[in-house]
C-alpha cells in the first residue's frame, strides 16, 4: 500500500486528507498526464515506474527494492536524498518566512547570503547573480543580457549566438534554440533566429591529431564568417552532459577564451551539470583555467531539493546595466526568482559542500572510480572509450573497437545494459550506447564499488550474451 491524497476530496472542494491506495490506482491516476522527455504512450500503456523514499545514495521503489542513484536523479542530487542539514534548513526557512517577491526592490535573507556566496566561490571579476528557477531560465537570462551588454555600447547588431552541436542547454524556446540536439526541436520549429553551430571537440571519435585547434579555429573562421559584428555570445558545455560527457583537450578553451576577446563575443559558461563539485572543480571551466563573461548554474545549487538557477555575470556586463541610466528597471524576473525557501536549499548545500570538502572527494572519488572501470573494462572488446572527470564519467559502447563503429540502434545495447544494471540495483543513464554516471558527491567507496561492479559486469555480459546471439 502506498499514500497519496484523495483527489475526489480535492475536486469537492475540501481539504483533502492522505488516504491509503493501492500502486495500481496511483500508476494510473498518472497515466494521461505528460512526463518530461518521456514517451507519452509509454506513461499510457505502461505506467511510471514509482519510487517512495531516498535516503543517501539510495532509492526505494514501490516494492521495496533499493537502488544505487548512480546518476544523482538528474546529476543534481549531489549530496544525496534526504540530507538532514538542508532539509532542516529547509524547514526552518518555511517556518521563517514562505515567500516575499525579489521585485519592487524587497529583499530576503538566504537569496542575499547566497548570492554573496556564489560571488564567493566564482573565479574573480564574476561578482553578480540573478536568480532563477531552472537551468534553462539561467541561460535564458544570460542570452539577453549578452544582447543588452553589446546594445547599450552601440554594437547594436550584435545580436547572434554561437552554440555547440550536440549541447543541451534547456527546454525553453532561446535554450532549446540553442540545444544542437535536432530531436529535441522536432515539432517545435521554427527556432528563434540567429543561433549558429560550432563542432565541440570529440577527442575519441575525431581522426585529427589537434581535434581542439581545429575546433577553435573553426568557431574563429564562423565568427568570421557571419560577422564579428554580427555576434553577441558562444556558449558552451564545459564538458558535454547529454552528448555523454565529451571532455575537451587541453588547448580548446584557452584559444576559445582568446577568440571571443578578439572579437568582443562574450563567453557564455552553461556550468548547470559542471557546476558545484561535479567534476572535481567548483566550475567545469576551471579545469582549463578560462574565465567566462557569464555562468549558469542550477541542479546541484540546491542538490536538487529545491528548483533553483543562477545567473552570475561579470562586472563588465554588470557595468553595462547600470549604464543604461538611474530610472533603467531592468525588466527581468519570475515570480519565484530568488525564492527564500529555495535559496534556503542552496546556502545549506553550499554549506554542505564546503564543510565536507566534497569538491576535493568528487575529484579523488571520481578517479577511484574511473580507474576501477578501466581495470574491469578495458579488455572488454565492445569498450570503445571510458572517459570522466571527477565523478561524472561515460563509457561509450561500440561494435567494432578498431573502427569505433557504433551498433545499430535496433540493438538497444544502451537499453540493455540500463536493464542489466538497474537489475542489480543501480541506477545509469544511458543515451544510444553511451552510458552515463553521476553519482551523489556523498558516495563512500563501497557504494562506487557497488555502481562499478554492477555495471562493469552488466557490460561484460554484452561480450558473452546479448551482443553475439543478436
Ligand atoms: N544546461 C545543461 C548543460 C543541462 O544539462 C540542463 C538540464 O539538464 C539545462 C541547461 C537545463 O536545466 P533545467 O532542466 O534546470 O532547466
Amino acid at each position: 500500500m502506498v499514500c497519496f491524497r484523495s483527489i475526489s476530496k480535492l475536486v469537492n472542494g475540501e481539504i483533502p486528507e492522505v488516504v491509503e491506495a493501492d500502486l495500481e490506482s496511483l500508476v494510473n491516476a498518472d497515466r494521461s498526464h505528460f512526463h518530461p522527455n518521456t514517451a507519452a504512450h509509454i506513461i499510457e500503456s505502461q505506467g511510471a515506474k514509482f519510487f517512495l523514499k531516498g535516503e543517501g545514495v539510495y532509492l526505494e521503489d514501490t516494492d521495496g527494492r533499493k537502488y544505487v542513484d548512480a546518476y544523482s536523479g538528474m546529476g543534481n542530487v549531489i549530496l544525496g536524498h534526504g540530507h538532514p542539514y538542508v532539509i532542516q534548513a529547509i524547514k526552518d526557512q518555511l517556518d521563517q518566512l514562505c515567500y516575499v517577491p525579489a521585485f519592487f526592490a524587497y529583499g530576503n535573507s538566504p537569496s542575499a547570503l547566497l548570492a554573496q556566496s556564489l560571488a564567493d566561490v566564482s573565479p574573480n571579476g564574476l561578482n553578480h547573480v540573478q536568480f532563477a528557477n531552472s537551468g534553462s531560465e539561467a541561460n535564458e537570462l544570460s542570452f539577453k543580457l549578452a544582447r543588452l551588454h553589446h546594445t547599450v555600447r552601440g554594437k547594436t547588431e550584435k545580436i547572434k549566438f554561437i552554440s555547440q552541436r550536440g549541447a543541451y542547454h534547456g527546454a525553453t524556446y532561446a535554450a532549446m534554440s540553442a540545444g544542437g540536439i535536432p530531436s529535441y526541436q522536432q515539432h517545435f520549429g521554427p527556432m528563434m533566429d540567429g543561433f549558429i553551430f560550432v563542432d565541440m571537440p570529440d577527442i575519441y571519435h575525431s581522426t585529427s591529431e589537434n581535434v581542439g585547434a581545429d575546433c577553435a579555429v573553426d568557431l574563429e573562421q564562423t565568427i568570421c564568417s557571419e560577422g564579428p559584428e554580427t555576434i553577441a555570445a558562444f556558449i558552451i558545455e564545459p564538458i558535454m552532459g547529454v552528448a555523454g560527457h565529451l571532455i575537451p583537450p587541453p588547448n580548446y578553451y584557452p584559444m576559445v577564451r582568446e577568440i571571443c576577446d578578439r572579437y568582443d563575443v562574450l563567453l557564455i559558461a552553461d556550468e548547470v551539470v559542471c557546476g558545484v563539485g561535479r567534476t572535481g572543480k567548483f566550475f567545469g571551466l576551471e579545469h582549463w583555467s578560462v574565465v567566462p563573461d557569464m555562468m549558469t548554474l542550477a541542479k546541484g545549487i540546491t542538490s536538487g531539493y529545491q528548483p533553483l538557477g543562477a545567473t552570475v555575470i561579470s562586472d563588465a556586463v554588470w557595468e553595462s546595466i547600470l549604464s543604461v541610466g538611474t530610472d533603467y528597471v531592468f525588466p527581468h524576473g519570475t515570480t519565484t526568482s530568488a525564492h527564500p525557501v529555495c535559496c534556503a536549499a542552496g546556502l545549506a548545500t553550499l554549506e554542505v559542500v564546503q564543510r565536507d570538502n566534497l569538491v576535493q572527494r568528487s575529484h579523488e572519488l571520481g578517479k577511484y572510480m574511473l580507474d576501477d572501470f578501466e581495470s574491469r573494462l578495458s579488455e572488454n572488446p565492445y569498450v570503445g572509450d571510458i572517459r570522466g572527470l571527477g565523478l561524472l564519467a561515460s563509457i561509450e559502447l561500440v561494435e567494432d573497437r578498431e573502427t569505433k563503429r557504433k551498433f545499430a540502434s535496433d540493438r538497444a545495447i544502451g537499453r540493455k545494459v540500463y536493464n542489466s544494471s538497474m537489475q542489480g540495483g543501480v541506477i545509469v543513464r544511458t543515451a544510444k550506447d553511451i552510458v552515463s554516471l553521476r553519482p551523489p558527491l556523498i558516495s563512500t567507496e563501497a557504494e562506487i564499488d557497488k555502481i562499478v561492479e554492477v555495471v562493469a559486469n552488466a557490460i561484460n555480459e554484452l561480450a558473452t550474451s546479448d551482443v553475439t546471439t543478436t
